[in-house]
């Protein structure tokens, strides 16, 4: 029996054997690529040589693409766990020609690969060719049609026609497209899903599990104008697609994909974590729950390794419900805690040799899936509450019915497939509103669409039918100028290759030659100008479309015309900011993988003339220690002022010399490396840096001059960046803090150095004040007053004047003065003396009313006299003063010490 590995093989040195040229699965990710989320077919790495952007590098080539259909126009995601051949990641294996052979070839060696290769039996397959169809002109396959019974045995009434839906292949609105033969197999009447559904008929096409398409391919033959109108192709090209997953099964005599090598190995990990048993049933909970893990948790390391991240948009956010979604069946598995991680290791088993990609970034990945299990199982929880909420509203109504906004809710916030919901609604007897739910769906889509469609794709899908030039633009990395001639302008309308642009709005400008690099590879595209003669045009940004640079901005002055000469002039000190900083991150990486260890990975980058951003996995925050290390190895390349090299050689060579790539990228058979610390190209085992790069570098690491990094953060699980600075941007920086300490010196008249004690000391004071004020004068102004009033009730009265004397709780002197006033107005006459302990601080107040002072009382010499039993001095006025003193156990003598003499000047004793 054949394994996965050895069908995956045998497929592609079949079609070696044939001429074909291996080309490796591009990223499931399509970096570069923003029509598209993720990649969903063995075409989409070839779409520009369709397009005729690009010329091939090979006539024919093979392959074994990673796929995955979770979003956009083929989405399996609802579907995998219910059937047993719909899978979110998949693998396509594919044969191609660019302009070679065609029809009859493509489905010669199909066919000779599955009947005589592989042995499946010849009469249990069918053939489907294209109907044709009037509505749009569209001819039937007749070529097809014939071939397949002139090249194969296969029986004419085994090969029927449908129409557009299931054989015109047509990649987007405009452009390549054609007609399409599949193969489809019929696995025999006992494996019909829909057994005893009225209506079921098994057939091709007809909807049950009888009937499988293994292989599809299709004839690009035609181009599709913007009026709609077909144009045959110059140029002729075979696409084909193979589902590995669904061949593997057939030759491996397995009822189901779960059942084969691919799956069996994870399946099996699951049944051992959660202790549930797989018995292979449709239309069983905890079965299905089996499928849809073991189907999305490889979907998740795909994903994750090249590069998407669990997030609330876009890619991130996809990838995020997939293994939300893993998570929720994980509960129908009794599993509450994270436990889909776990099966990394069981999948890089499976597929790790065929893509070392995973098994290189399994530990980074594990962390990813672990902590978002964490945090969903969180959110998963409230979700369920959410659920019972709903369910109760539902239960309550007429209708019994869960409303199409709870169910969307559930989907959208919680990750609750709909699927679930209807079941757990089932559970309570409950519907869902799907109508409702559907319509929302809906409109979440359209608002997808619309904010994956930016400027620079429509200008893109626009030139896509016109064959763009390619601009020859390997001056960037010598030259700051060139001379050159416009080849056309790109601007809403498209491209075109005529006609002239005045002062108007944003246009693009095609040049054939050009010094400006365009935004590529995480570095940010030049900005310069482009003069005539009779113009100036402003370049804001520089772009490219396959290989065509466009320089896009406005018009400053006069006009410009097609044909035209022109001088081509970059912003060289933005170039040599930007320079600096390219550099500075090979060094950053390098530096990195030193101090935190070879699993720094870069995810991501950003290259701009005032900073540079570096994403890396990295399972912790660097601690204080590791960024001075990190920023001390930067320095000391900068200064041993090394030499950088760079070479374009074969891949095959560059990663012979352990040249880093990012990730992810698409690579071409030849690569530009970047070497730090080499002399010339003979040397470059000499250097310590090698990387993978097309970007603009410095000569010599000593014009980066300095190095600062400003900022150290999480963006995700398992990613941290970091943002540095050189050149100017390090200037600017230092200039800006030099002000600051300057002005932070005047505020606190301090010298510079003496900054943070003055500051530190700030902070202290500022403590113990907020903690006095804490404790005492909040609550004190109205608990003066109280205590003060309580003094008032019970006070001696001599003569009808009210003697209050007595202590206070710790107050402020304001306070105790507000309540000796308040004494005084109350009572109308009266003698007063208060005293209160600050945290050892004594002070006494007195005051007099009016007539009392025309009595000769003066508070300014009772409070001179009694002061000094508190260790302390004072006076005042004679109808209000004040002493302080050192003596708080002494207050109550001071203060008996003051009735005394009170007393003695009232009553004349
Ligand atoms: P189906 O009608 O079965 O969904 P399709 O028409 O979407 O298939 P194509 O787009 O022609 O399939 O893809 C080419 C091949 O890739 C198919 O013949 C099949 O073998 C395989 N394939 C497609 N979708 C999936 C999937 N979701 N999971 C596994 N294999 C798939
Ligand atoms: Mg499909």
């Amino acid at each position: 029996m054949l394994s996965a590995e050895q069908i995956r093989s045998g497929f592609i040195d079949f079609f070696k054997d044939k001429g074909h040229e291996f080309v490796p699965s591009s990223p499931i990710v399509p970096i570069g690529d923003e029509t598209l989320l993720f990649t969903n077919a063995g075409m989409n790495q070839f779409k520009d040589i369709f397009l005729g952007l690009v010329s091939p590098e090979y006539g024919r080539a093979v392959n074994s693409q990673k796929c995955l259909r979770v979003s956009g126009k083929h989405n399996d995601l609802e579907q995998v766990g219910k059937d047993t051949y719909h899978h979110t990641f998949f693998e396509m294996l594919g044969n191609w020609s660019f302009d070679d052979y065609f029809k009859a070839e493509a489905i010669e060696w199909a066919w000779e690969l599955l009947t005589k290769v592989w042995g499946i039996a010849p009469d249990s397959l069918w053939a489907t060719v294209f109907a044709g169809y009037d509505g749009e002109g569209l001819p039937r396959d007749d070529e097809a049609d014939r071939l397949w019974t002139k090249v194969t045995p296969i029986p004419a009434e085994r090969v029927l026609a449908f129409g557009k839906k299931g054989n015109f292949w047509e990649m987007g609105d405009i452009g390549p497209c054609g007609p399409c033969s599949e193969i489809h197999i019929d696995l025999g009447p006992d494996v019909c899903d829909k057994k005893g559904v009225p209506g079921h008929k098994c057939a091709v096409n007809g909807g049950c599990s009888r009937f499988i398409e293994l292989w599809n391919l299709v004839f690009i033959q035609y181009n599709r104008t913007d009026e709609g109108r077909l144009l045959e192709l110059g140029a002729k090209y075979v696409d084909t697609g193979a589902g590995l997953e669904r061949i593997a099964a057939v030759l491996q005599k397995k009822k189901s994909n779960y059942d084969t090598d691919l799956f069996m190995p994870i399946v099996e990990g699951i049944a051992e974590i959660t202790g549930h048993k797989y018995t292979s049933r449709l239309n069983n909970n905890i079965d299905n729950a089996f499928r849809v893990i073991s189907d999305h948790i490889r979907a998740v390391i795909f994903a994750i390794t090249d590069g998407a991240t669990p997030s609330n948009e876009g890619r991130g956010y996809v990838i995020r419900r997939i293994l939300r979604r893993a998570s929720r069946f994980g509960r129908e598995l009794g599993m509450h805690e994270p436990f889909i991680y776990k099966l990394v290791p069981v999948v890089v088993d499976c597929l790790g040799e065929a893509f070392g990609e995973i098994k290189e970034r399994a530990d980074h990945v594990s962390t990813v899936v672990e902590s978002e299990e964490a945090s969903f199982g969180r959110t998963l929880d409230r979700g369920i509450e959410l659920f019972n909420a709903a369910a109760k509203r539902a239960k309550a109504g007429r209708e019994k019915t869960i409303s199409g906004e709870d169910a969307f809710q559930l989907y959208d916030t919680y990750g609750f497939p709909f699927d679930l919901t209807e079941l757990m609604a089932e559970e309570r007897n409950l519907k869902v509103d799907t109508v409702k739910f559907n319509e929302l769906m809906e409109e979440q889509r359209q608002r997808a669409r619309a904010a994956s469609v930016k400027d620079s794709i429509s200008i893109s899908e626009k030139v896509s039918v016109t064959i763009l030039s390619k601009t020859e633009d390997l001056h960037k990395y010598h030259v700051d100028d060139c001379d050159s001639k416009i080849v056309g302008f790109v601007d809403e309308k498209g491209f075109r290759n005529d006609g002239n642009i005045e002062v108007e709005g944003e246009v693009g400008i095609v040049l054939d030659r050009t010094c400006f690099y365009a935004e590529a590879g995480g570095q940010i595209g030049d900005c310069g100008i482009i003069k005539s003669e009779h113009g100036k045009f402003i370049v804001e940004s520089t772009t490219k479309i396959a290989n065509c640079v466009i320089h896009q901005g406005h018009v400053a002055e006069g006009s410009f015309s097609a044909g035209e000469k022109v001088k081509a002039i970059v912003s060289r000190e933005r170039r040599d900011s930007i320079k600096k900083n390219h550099t500075a991150t090979h060094l950053l990486q390098w530096a990195l993988q030193k101090v935190v260890g070879k699993s720094v990975a870069q995810q991501g980058s950003l290259v701009g003339p005032d900073y540079l951003r570096f994403d890396f996995t990295c399972p912790k925050a660097l601690t204080g220690e590791q960024t001075k290390e990190v920023e001390n190895l930067v320095r000391q390349k900068i200064t041993e002022d090394l030499p950088l090299t760079c070479v374009v050689m074969p891949r095959a060579e560059a990663e012979k010399l352990g040249a880093m790539a990012l990730f992810g990228e698409k690579y071409g058979s030849e690569v530009r490396v970047v070497a730090i610390g080499a002399a010339d190209e003979k040397l470059l085992g000499d250097a310590f840096s090698r990387e993978f790069c097309g970007g603009t570098h410095c000569d010599n690491t000593g014009q980066i001059g300095g190095f600062k990094i400003i900022k150290e953060e999480s963006i995700s699980a398992g990613v941290r960046r970091i943002t540095a600075l050189t050149g100017s941007g390090l200037t600017n920086y230092l200039e800006d803090r030099g002000e600051i300490v300057d002005k932070l010196s005047v505020m606190l008249k301090t010298s510079a150095e003496e900054l943070v004690d003055r500051v530190d000391r700030l902070i202290k004071e500022n403590k113990k004040l907020a903690k006095k004020l804490k404790s005492g004068a909040g609550r004190a102004g109205s608990d003066a007053k109280d205590e003060a009033k309580k003094l008032l009730e019970k006070c001696e009265k001599i003569d009808g004047t009210s003697v209050i004397i007595g202590c206070l709780s710790t107050t402020s002197v304001e306070q105790a003065r507000e309540a000796v006033d308040m004494l005084k107005k109350k009572a109308k006459s009266a003698a007063v003396v208060l005293g209160f302990d600050d945290d050892g601080k004594v002070t006494l107040l007195a005051g007099f009313t009016d007539d009392l002072v025309r009595k000769g009382l003066k508070a300014g010499v009772l409070v001179r006299e009694i002061a000094p039993i508190v260790d302390g001095g004072g006076g005042g006025r004679p109808q209000m003063a004040q002493a302080g003193g050192k003596k708080p156990e002494k207050i109550k003598d001071a203060l008996n010490k003051a009735r005394e003499l009170i007393k003695e000047k009232l009553t004349g004793s």
